[in-house]
Protein backbone atom coordinates (compact mmCIF):
# COMPACT_ATOMS: atom_id res chain seq x y z
CA UNK A 1 0.00 0.00 0.00
CA UNK A 2 1.07 3.47 -0.96
CA UNK A 3 2.34 6.17 1.95
CA UNK A 4 0.65 8.60 3.51
CA UNK A 5 1.02 11.90 1.77
CA UNK A 6 0.89 15.12 3.96
CA UNK A 7 1.49 18.96 2.32
CA UNK A 8 1.55 21.89 4.77
CA UNK A 9 -0.67 24.60 2.86
CA UNK A 10 0.55 27.27 5.65
CA UNK A 11 -0.66 27.59 9.48
CA UNK A 12 -2.68 24.71 10.72
CA UNK A 13 -4.02 23.72 7.01
CA UNK A 14 -2.70 20.03 5.83
CA UNK A 15 -3.61 18.22 2.56
CA UNK A 16 -3.35 14.32 3.08
CA UNK A 17 -3.40 12.05 0.14
CA UNK A 18 -4.29 8.86 1.18
CA UNK A 19 -3.12 4.79 0.60
CA UNK A 20 -6.16 4.31 -0.89
CA UNK A 21 -6.45 7.26 -2.75
CA UNK A 22 -8.80 10.09 -0.99
CA UNK A 23 -7.74 13.97 -0.53
CA UNK A 24 -8.37 15.21 3.18
CA UNK A 25 -8.12 18.41 4.27
CA UNK A 26 -7.69 19.50 7.85
CA UNK A 27 -8.53 23.22 8.92
CA UNK A 28 -8.37 23.95 5.57
CA UNK A 29 -7.12 28.20 5.64
CA UNK A 30 -6.34 28.58 2.75
CA UNK A 31 -6.78 32.45 2.72
CA UNK A 32 -3.38 32.26 5.03
CA UNK A 33 -0.40 34.47 3.77
CA UNK A 34 1.37 31.47 3.40
CA UNK A 35 -0.43 29.20 1.87
CA UNK A 36 0.85 28.70 -1.86
CA UNK A 37 -0.88 30.60 -4.92
CA UNK A 38 -1.57 27.21 -6.47
CA UNK A 39 -3.02 25.97 -3.79
CA UNK A 40 -5.60 28.36 -2.88
CA UNK A 41 -8.04 26.60 -5.32
CA UNK A 42 -7.94 22.99 -4.72
CA UNK A 43 -8.87 21.13 -7.50
CA UNK A 44 -10.33 17.93 -5.54
CA UNK A 45 -11.48 17.30 -1.87
CA UNK A 46 -12.87 14.08 -0.87
CA UNK A 47 -13.55 14.98 2.74
CA UNK A 48 -12.58 18.27 5.29
CA UNK A 49 -12.11 17.69 9.19
CA UNK A 50 -11.76 20.49 11.34
CA UNK A 51 -10.31 20.85 14.95
CA UNK A 52 -12.66 23.61 15.59
CA UNK A 53 -14.32 26.94 14.72
CA UNK A 54 -12.18 29.64 14.82
CA UNK A 55 -11.46 31.12 11.22
CA UNK A 56 -7.90 30.49 10.98
CA UNK A 57 -8.97 27.05 10.82
CA UNK A 58 -12.99 27.01 9.34
CA UNK A 59 -11.49 28.87 6.52
CA UNK A 60 -12.51 27.87 3.27
CA UNK A 61 -14.83 24.98 4.40
CA UNK A 62 -18.35 26.39 3.24
CA UNK A 63 -17.32 27.11 -0.22
CA UNK A 64 -15.22 23.86 -0.81
CA UNK A 65 -18.04 21.46 0.63
CA UNK A 66 -20.09 23.53 -1.94
CA UNK A 67 -17.72 22.57 -5.01
CA UNK A 68 -16.91 19.52 -4.42
CA UNK A 69 -20.13 18.20 -2.54
CA UNK A 70 -17.51 16.76 0.38
CA UNK A 71 -18.50 15.48 3.61
CA UNK A 72 -17.41 17.54 6.78
CA UNK A 73 -16.88 16.35 9.73
CA UNK A 74 -16.10 18.00 12.87
CA UNK A 75 -17.37 18.51 16.62
CA UNK A 76 -21.43 18.69 17.27
CA UNK A 77 -21.69 22.56 17.92
CA UNK A 78 -19.45 23.52 15.01
CA UNK A 79 -20.85 21.06 12.74
CA UNK A 80 -24.45 22.74 13.59
CA UNK A 81 -23.34 26.15 13.02
CA UNK A 82 -21.95 25.15 9.52
CA UNK A 83 -25.15 23.87 8.54
CA UNK A 84 -26.64 26.91 9.07
CA UNK A 85 -23.96 28.34 6.98
CA UNK A 86 -24.73 26.04 3.94
CA UNK A 87 -23.39 23.29 4.83
CA UNK A 88 -25.14 20.17 4.25
CA UNK A 89 -26.88 18.47 7.81
CA UNK A 90 -25.07 15.22 8.26
CA UNK A 91 -26.27 13.95 11.76
CA UNK A 92 -23.23 11.31 11.38
CA UNK A 93 -20.51 13.89 10.85
CA UNK A 94 -21.15 15.90 13.64
CA UNK A 95 -19.45 14.02 16.98
CA UNK A 96 -17.77 14.58 20.23
CA UNK A 97 -14.60 13.58 22.10
CA UNK A 98 -13.59 9.98 22.32
CA UNK A 99 -15.76 9.27 19.55
CA UNK A 100 -14.60 7.20 16.51
CA UNK A 101 -16.43 7.27 12.98
CA UNK A 102 -15.14 5.53 9.77
CA UNK A 103 -15.17 7.44 6.70
CA UNK A 104 -13.72 5.28 3.51
CA UNK A 105 -11.71 3.24 5.68
CA UNK A 106 -9.71 5.82 7.63
CA UNK A 107 -10.87 6.46 11.32
CA UNK A 108 -11.33 9.77 12.66
CA UNK A 109 -11.14 10.53 16.48
CA UNK A 110 -12.14 13.53 18.34
CA UNK A 111 -9.75 13.97 21.28
CA UNK A 112 -9.64 16.91 24.13
CA UNK A 113 -7.80 20.46 23.43
CA UNK A 114 -7.01 22.97 25.58
CA UNK A 115 -8.38 25.90 23.77
CA UNK A 116 -11.47 28.15 22.43
CA UNK A 117 -14.00 27.85 20.05
CA UNK A 118 -15.97 30.46 18.36
CA UNK A 119 -16.95 32.95 15.62
CA UNK A 120 -17.38 36.39 15.94
CA UNK A 121 -21.04 37.59 14.16
CA UNK A 122 -22.50 40.96 14.94
CA UNK A 123 -20.34 41.95 17.70
CA UNK A 124 -20.44 38.97 19.41
CA UNK A 125 -18.78 35.58 20.09
CA UNK A 126 -21.13 32.53 19.35
CA UNK A 127 -20.03 29.39 20.99
CA UNK A 128 -19.17 26.27 18.69
CA UNK A 129 -18.64 23.63 21.35
CA UNK A 130 -15.16 23.30 22.64
CA UNK A 131 -11.87 23.00 20.59
CA UNK A 132 -10.52 19.46 19.81
CA UNK A 133 -7.70 17.16 18.41
CA UNK A 134 -8.25 14.62 16.30
CA UNK A 135 -6.40 11.12 15.47
CA UNK A 136 -6.41 9.97 11.96
CA UNK A 137 -5.79 6.72 11.73
CA UNK A 138 -5.40 5.83 7.64
CA UNK A 139 -6.10 3.13 5.76
CA UNK A 140 -2.51 1.16 6.27
CA UNK A 141 -2.76 1.61 9.59
CA UNK A 142 -0.58 5.09 10.10
CA UNK A 143 -1.75 6.90 13.06
CA UNK A 144 -1.80 10.61 12.66
CA UNK A 145 -2.55 12.60 15.93
CA UNK A 146 -3.10 17.05 15.09
CA UNK A 147 -3.53 18.60 17.90
CA UNK A 148 -5.38 21.14 17.00
CA UNK A 149 -4.90 24.25 18.64
CA UNK A 150 -4.08 23.91 22.92
CA UNK A 151 -1.06 23.95 25.08
CA UNK A 152 0.24 20.86 26.59
CA UNK A 153 -1.92 18.67 28.70
CA UNK A 154 -1.34 15.49 30.52
CA UNK A 155 -3.84 13.61 29.29
CA UNK A 156 -1.96 13.76 25.43
CA UNK A 157 0.28 10.93 27.19
CA UNK A 158 -3.98 9.21 27.38
CA UNK A 159 -3.93 9.73 23.84
CA UNK A 160 -0.55 8.49 23.44
CA UNK A 161 -1.28 5.33 25.44
CA UNK A 162 -4.75 4.57 24.21
CA UNK A 163 -4.02 5.55 19.97
CA UNK A 164 0.07 4.79 19.94
CA UNK A 165 0.17 7.83 16.75
CA UNK A 166 3.39 7.68 14.53
CA UNK A 167 3.16 11.05 14.09
CA UNK A 168 1.98 14.34 15.73
CA UNK A 169 1.33 17.55 14.24
CA UNK A 170 1.63 20.20 16.66
CA UNK A 171 0.70 24.19 16.73
CA UNK A 172 4.82 25.87 18.05
CA UNK A 173 4.13 29.26 17.37
CA UNK A 174 3.57 30.48 20.80
CA UNK A 175 1.07 32.75 21.74
CA UNK A 176 -2.40 31.55 20.59
CA UNK A 177 -1.12 28.39 21.43
CA UNK A 178 1.87 26.15 22.77
CA UNK A 179 5.61 27.20 21.94
CA UNK A 180 8.38 24.62 21.54
CA UNK A 181 9.05 24.51 24.98
CA UNK A 182 5.92 22.74 25.83
CA UNK A 183 5.82 20.97 22.70
CA UNK A 184 8.91 18.97 23.69
CA UNK A 185 7.26 17.85 26.70
CA UNK A 186 4.06 17.14 24.28
CA UNK A 187 6.22 14.73 22.30
CA UNK A 188 7.53 13.03 25.24
CA UNK A 189 3.76 12.08 26.42
CA UNK A 190 2.70 10.98 22.87
CA UNK A 191 6.00 8.61 22.62
CA UNK A 192 5.59 9.80 18.57
CA UNK A 193 8.09 9.13 16.21
CA UNK A 194 7.84 12.01 14.23
CA UNK A 195 6.45 15.71 14.80
CA UNK A 196 5.18 18.36 11.89
CA UNK A 197 4.88 21.13 13.40
CA UNK A 198 2.27 24.30 12.39
CA UNK A 199 0.54 27.22 13.81
CA UNK A 200 3.81 29.19 12.97
CA UNK A 201 5.33 31.91 10.91
CA UNK A 202 2.24 33.17 9.55
CA UNK A 203 1.71 36.30 11.17
CA UNK A 204 4.55 37.94 13.45
CA UNK A 205 3.11 36.87 16.54
CA UNK A 206 3.40 32.93 16.04
CA UNK A 207 7.11 33.59 16.86
CA UNK A 208 7.89 30.24 17.68
CA UNK A 209 9.85 27.55 14.93
CA UNK A 210 10.77 24.25 14.27
CA UNK A 211 14.38 25.10 14.94
CA UNK A 212 13.79 25.83 18.54
CA UNK A 213 11.52 22.69 19.01
CA UNK A 214 14.45 20.53 17.45
CA UNK A 215 16.70 21.79 19.89
CA UNK A 216 14.65 20.20 22.64
CA UNK A 217 13.83 16.99 21.07
CA UNK A 218 15.21 13.80 19.79
CA UNK A 219 12.09 13.27 17.80
CA UNK A 220 12.73 13.61 14.36
CA UNK A 221 10.88 17.07 13.55
CA UNK A 222 10.14 17.35 10.06
CA UNK A 223 9.06 20.68 8.92
CA UNK A 224 8.29 21.19 5.58
CA UNK A 225 7.95 24.38 3.67
CA UNK A 226 4.27 25.34 2.66
CA UNK A 227 3.20 23.63 -0.26
CA UNK A 228 5.87 21.04 0.39
CA UNK A 229 4.58 17.22 -0.14
CA UNK A 230 6.51 14.88 2.53
CA UNK A 231 5.93 11.75 2.62
CA UNK A 232 4.76 9.59 5.87
CA UNK A 233 6.14 6.37 6.32
CA UNK A 234 3.58 3.39 7.06
CA UNK A 235 3.98 1.70 10.68
CA UNK A 236 7.02 0.10 11.06
CA UNK A 237 6.07 -3.53 12.53
CA UNK A 238 6.43 -4.04 16.15
ZN1 LIG B 1 -5.51 28.88 15.34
Amino acid sequence: MADVSLTWLGHSAFRFDTPGGKRIYLDPYLDNPKCPEGEKQPERCDLIVLTHGHDDHVGSTVELHQRFGCPVIALVELRGWLAGRGVEENAAHAFNKGGTLEWEGVKITLTDANHSSSAFENGTFVYLGEPAGLVLEFENGLTVYAAGDTNVFGDMQLIGRIYQPDVAILPVGDHYTMGPREAAVALELLGVRTCVPCHYGTFPVLHGTPEQLRELTDVDVLAPAPGETVALPAKVAA
